[in-house]
């Protein structure tokens, strides 16, 4: 039998913090304005000019460290790490290496064999980078300073995750905290949260770390699967065919499905860091951590004991409801005007599951308000529209978030309910359909299901089925 590996896998993950202005300047943080518009000498690296912390960045940095069990270091400094890339103007990024704002902190994940701690190395603060574009033109690149200077958090973790599955699970509760804390929305694909993940083998029951890769550009739970599936293949087999591994940086092509050298990885040396003698240390007081710690909004699991509690919602709910602090509270929210918990559940569970999936959005991008959902709930109650009319209006209000009265009135979507036309309707289809009558005064249950369907089909759906059944009944009856 061959050797057993164990795979070690430690993460580094970058999330852009979603403060207004920048880390060091007022400039804003907004994303897709025109190239270089969000931008002043500080931010271009201009000589002279002063950087100035940001204190919403502190904040954010400390309240995603409690929420994840870290230490707050009391006095903490920033240092510079020297590079020469033209994204990054001042040819330094403004990082933490000796003093970060938070260390040794775990968070809890869910994996087969039960929940796990994942050790949090340490969270620290430090500005982004420019952004080069390639593709326009063949021969020049172009800059865009706009994302210089967006403040990040780096949360690095412990090497402790032992496959894909650990993995996925862990940047999905770093995701549910940071998003709970509004610290960030937290978009793989849209890069406010990117995670570099660095991966070695090792005869499975050994202690000793094998060396590592890093494998960077990984914008997609999907990628990250593959690229570590891959990669602890690609090391298994250099181990078996006894070649060495080398600690390198790798970039991941999803599109080929592979993995290629990007650059030897770099000694922390190289970088030459020092304290940055712009910024004064930041002291944190006991008073200002208290307030932060009674600032920490309610987590997931809190929120599902109150939520059973309070509206009596069913475990399964409670878990696609709580996924995000965005769902929840608009599941709270509407129910405040509406009164109808387990409705405004079905609604957020269905329909707008089904959207989110069907536009590859993200719960933090819905814009249906409260108002407008309950609106929609008591309207479908009263029997003023039908089911159909009501997911074609939720589905207009998902895009566009439109006031339900006004589209159904535009669209003439009201349900007749027991007027004369309906009624009329009713005797046609009646005298039209003799054997249905007949089958049904027979005792056979289906043939009014019959009489429904063409009763819809005459209404182009602009009745309510229910009530039509209930009408068709009584119609029944009062003529046999
Ligand atoms: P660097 O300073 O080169 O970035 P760090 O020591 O900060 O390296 O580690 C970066 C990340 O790599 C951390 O998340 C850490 O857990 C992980 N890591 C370090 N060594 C290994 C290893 N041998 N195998 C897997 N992951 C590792
Ligand atoms: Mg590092
Ligand atoms: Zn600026």
């Amino acid at each position: 039998m061959g050797k057993q590996y164990e795979t070690v896998i430690g993460l580094e993950v970058h999330v852009e913090l979603a403060t207004r202005t920048k880390i060091f300047c007022g400039c804003s943080t907004a994303f897709g304005g025109a190239p270089n518009t969000h931008t002043c000498p500080v931010c271009m690296g201009m000589p002279g000019s002063l950087p100035v912390l940001n204190r919403k960045v502190l904040e954010y940095a400390v309240l995603v460290g409690l929420a994840s069990n870290c230490e707050i270091t009391r006095y903490c400094k920033f240092d510079r790490k020297n590079y020469f890339y033209p994204d990054n103007p001042q040819n330094y990024q403004i990082s933490q290496l000796y003093l970060p704002v938070c260390q040794n902190g775990y968070v809890e994940i869910e994996t087969e064999d039960g929940s796990k701690r994942v050790g949090i190395h340490e969270i620290h603060m430090e500005e982004d980078a420019g952004k080069l574009i390639h593709d326009t033109w063949e021969d020049c690149t172009l800059i865009d300073y706009n994302r210089s200077g967006v403040p990040l958090i780096e949360i690095v973790s412990e090497p402790d995750m032992r496959n894909a599955q650990e993995v996925i699970a862990y940047l999905e509760k770093l995701r549910l905290l940071i998003s709970y804390l509004g610290a960030s929305d937290c978009k793989l694909q849209e890069g406010s949260m990117r995670a570099d993940v660095n991966l070695s083998v090792r005869e499975a029951g050994t202690q000793k770390l094998g060396t590592r890769t890093e494998m960077k550009n990984l914008n997609s739970f999907k990628a990250i699967t593959r690229a570590i599936e891959g990669e602890q293949q690609r090391q298994i087999d250099l181990l078996e065919a006894g070649e060495p591994i080398v600690q390198e940086t790798r970039r991941w092509d999803d599109a080929n499905d592979c993995s290629y050298a990007m650059r030897f990885k770099e000694d922390a040396q190289d970088y030459r860091y020092f304290p940055d003698p712009d910024l004064p240390p930041v002291r944190i007081s006991e008073e200002w951590l208290e307030r932060m710690r009674a600032a920490l909004p309610e987590f997931r699991r809190e929120k599902m004991e109150r939520f059973r509690r309070e509206y009596g919602l069913p475990d399964y709910d409670l878990q696609i409801i709580t996924q995000s602090a965005h769902l929840a509270d608009l599941f709270e929210e509407t129910t405040a005007l509406c009164k109808e918990p387990k409705k405004v559940s079905n609604w957020l569970m269905g329909e707008m599951l089904r959207l989110l999936r069907e536009r590859e959005k993200d719960p933090a991008d819905i814009i249906i308000s409260p108002a407008h959902l309950a609106a929609l709930i008591l309207m479908k109650d009263k029997g003023e529209i039908n089911g159909a009319a009501a997911k074609e209006v939720f589905e207009a209000m998902f895009d566009e978030d439109v006031d339900p009265h006004s589209y159904v009135e535009e669209k003439g979507m009201k349900v007749e309910a027991d007027t004369d036309a309906l009624r009329e309707v009713l005797g046609q289809v009646v005298a039209a359909h003799p054997k249905s009558v007949a089958d049904y005064r027979n005792g056979k249950e289906k043939a009014i299901g019959f009489l429904v369907g063409q009763t819809m089909k005459v209404m182009k759906g602009k009745a309510d089925p229910g009530a039509v059944k209930e009408m068709l009944r009584e119609l029944l009856q009062k003529e046999s």
